[in-house]
């Protein structure tokens, strides 16, 4: 029981939560009062750092943030899913259910066993006339043995039945965990999609903030594609556009991101990385795809080489994260109109510098 000065303080932590809430405008529901609750109680410094910051840098606590907030802080693991945990738990239960039915069906065994020995016992008493032979004792061992044969039999049938429960979910995680995997994929090229760019970049923007590193962002797109794809056909545009995924893959770092963000343009997401370290990336990203040469698979022909232009910019503490879009596209415009295959930097240095 919670009482006295503990009692106090929980009412004033809850307070102390529901008043941020009702400031901020977010929807008291438990998994936010949770959040909430968790910051007012300063119980986890990780967590009271990043609310911090963001409110600091007049953050929104949209229904993104706040299920971003609860995923990462209040989920005892950190998962991208609340179906996982349930999964997770439901699995967990199964498993232990399993367990101890199986322990009560060994204990229903142990107890059959100690009554067939009773029973033989009473047997043996009976015919060497040493003692009573008592016909109604023994029926009624015998019609609790019956008994016991018939529980066992339902236990076996239950668990049985539990373990199956407990390998669909298992299967049913699998398939969750590939639906996951295939909603934030591009198809064509096999990297990241633009709803995951997205997210991923919402989520580097806060940890930037959080730990006050830069973070950069490269806007890119394949020069004259239309032409090539006109020329060529859609399906050497295809090959071209994976060879563009894949030759930005291994120009990046470890850690960052490669996205499609639709069409033939690309983007990365290089966290903890200046702009003139972007722009490095940026350059060799570029000097490597002007030196691939595509092949046209069914005739061997050597279709030349495409140029990429890109964009690259630094985000902004508090920025929503489509102005760092915006920013890395308007770059990638001037490199096309300053006459394509090239890098252009964010021109505002000086606010990059100041983050
Ligand atoms: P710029 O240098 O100004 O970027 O010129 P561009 O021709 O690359 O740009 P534009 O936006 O005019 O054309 C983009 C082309 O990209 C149009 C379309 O044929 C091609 N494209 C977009 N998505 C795909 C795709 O999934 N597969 C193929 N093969 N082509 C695509
Ligand atoms: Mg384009
Ligand atoms: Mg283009």
């Amino acid at each position: 029981m919670v009482s006295g000065p503990e009692l106090d303080r929980a009412r004033e932590t809850a307070e102390t939560a529901l008043r941020h809430m009702a400031v901020l405008g977010i929807p008291p529901t438990p998994e936010n009062y949770a959040v909430w609750f968790a910051y007012a109680a300063g119980s986890d410094p990780h967590l009271r750092r990043t609310i911090d910051i963001l409110m600091d840098n007049g953050q929104e606590f949209d229904d993104l943030r706040n299920a971003e907030l609860h995923a990462r802080f209040v989920l005892p693991t950190y998962r991208t899913s609340a179906v996982d945990t349930v999964a997770d738990d439901l699995h967990a239960v199964a498993g232990q259910l399993s367990t101890t039915v199986g322990h009560a069906g060994a204990g229903v065994r142990r107890y059959g066993d100690a009554l067939s020995n009773v029973s033989g016992a009473l047997h043996r008493t009976g015919a060497d006339g040493t003692g009573a032979d008592d016909t109604g004792v023994r029926s009624l061992v015998t019609g609790l043995m019956q008994e016991t044969r018939e529980m066992e039999a339902n236990n076996a049938r239950l668990r049985e039945r539990l373990e199956q429960s407990s390998s669909e979910i298992a299967r049913l995680r699998e398939t969750l965990e590939e639906t996951r995997r295939e909603a934030s994929t591009d198809g064509l090229t096999g990297i990241a999609n633009r709803m995951r760019f997205e997210r991923e970049l919402r989520m580097a923007a806060a940890a930037a903030m959080e730990d006050g590193t830069t973070l950069c962002l490269l806007m890119a797109d394949i020069d004259h594609f239309k032409v090539f794809n006109d020329t060529h056909g859609h399906s050497v545009g295809d090959q071209v556009l994976r060879l563009v995924a894949r030759v930005l893959s291994e120009a990046v770092r470890p850690g960052d991101l490669v996205a499609r963000y639709g069409g033939e343009e690309f983007t990365v997401i290089l966290p903890d990385c200046n702009l003139d370290e972007a722009a490095r990336i940026a350059e060799r990203i570029r000097d490597r795809i002007g030196h691939r040469h595509v092949v046209r698979r069914s005739t061997g022909d050597d279709l030349g080489a495409v140029t990429l232009s890109l964009g690259a910019t630094a985000y902004r503490f508090g920025e929503p994260i489509a102005q760092a879009v915006e920013r890395a596209d308007a770059a990638l415009y001037r490199a096309k109109q300053a006459g394509r295959n090239r890098v252009e930097v964010d021109g505002d240095l000086s606010a990059a510098a100041a983050n």
